[in-house]
């Protein structure tokens, strides 16, 4: 497999934090995806991409205990 972004082919597993965005919240959650350790980019396959999908919809239920863990912060520069 060849990276898509900058052709490399050092593409390996990763455990990363996959940030979900909800409203107005990032939630932040641990999986294994395949990383290109060049740029960086993530890809994900079916069974990464089903999670997100099922992480999503229960945070829209409220169907998941979720823990703060820091806070988005903005500054106002010009
Ligand atoms: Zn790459």
């Amino acid at each position: 497999m060849k990276c898509v972004i900058c052709k490399g082919s050092d593409i390996e597993p990763k455990i990363v934090d996959e940030q979900i965005r909800t409203e107005r919240d990032i939630v932040l959650v641990t999986m294994n995806v395949l990383v290109c350790s060049s740029c960086g980019e993530r890809y994900y396959d079916k069974k990464a991409m089903k999670k997100i999908e099922e992480i999503r919809t229960r945070l829209k239920k409220r169907d998941l205990e979720v823990k703060e863990v820091g806070k988005i912060m903005r500054v106002h520069a010009a």
